[in-house]
């Protein structure tokens, strides 16, 4: 089994997920790409392989729809910590 390197107690668990994936000032929603997911942490981990298609996505453009993502800003505050 293998273990989280971020939180390092973590489980890796293979799954399928969705993934907000950052091209430049551009934003893809991938879905369906296989990941190993830590059951604590859910930090998300990809094959080089899967990376490089992701890429490719970007790249290409490619996509199946657009969909409408609201974009919203905190309002200023005066501190990060209560
Ligand atoms: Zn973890």
């Amino acid at each position: 089994m293998e273990t989280c390197y971020f939180c390092r107690k973590g489980i890796l668990e293979n799954k399928k997920v969705t993934v907000d994936f950052r091209w430049g000032d551009k934003l893809f929603v991938i879905e369906e790409v296989p990941a190993k997911v830590c059951n604590e942490c859910g930090e998300k981990y990809y094959s080089a392989e899967v990376s490089r298609a992701m890429e490719k996505i970007a790249i290409e453009g490619k996509k199946e729809k657009v969909i409408e993502v609201p974009l919203a800003r905190l309002p200023e505050t005066p501190s990060t910590v209560a």
